[in-house]
C-alpha cells in the first residue's frame, strides 16, 4: 500500500473514520502527534468556554 500523503510505501494502515489510510513512517508519526494533541486542544477550548 502507498502512503496517502506521499509516494512512499505505507508502513501502517490505521483505520480513520472507518476508512483505512496508508501512511509512511513520517506521516504516521505526524498523524500520531496530531491525534494526541487535538483532544487536548478541544479540552482547553471547553475550559475557556465555561
Ligand atoms: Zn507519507
Amino acid at each position: 500500500m502507498q502512503c496517502h500523503y506521499c509516494d512512499a510505501d505505507a508502513v501502517v494502515a490505521p483505520e480513520h473514520d472507518g476508512i483505512k489510510v496508508g501512511l509512511c513512517r513520517d506521516h504516521f508519526q505526524q498523524s500520531i502527534e496530531s491525534f494526541s494533541t487535538e483532544p487536548h486542544l478541544k479540552e482547553f477550548e471547553h475550559r475557556f468556554e465555561t
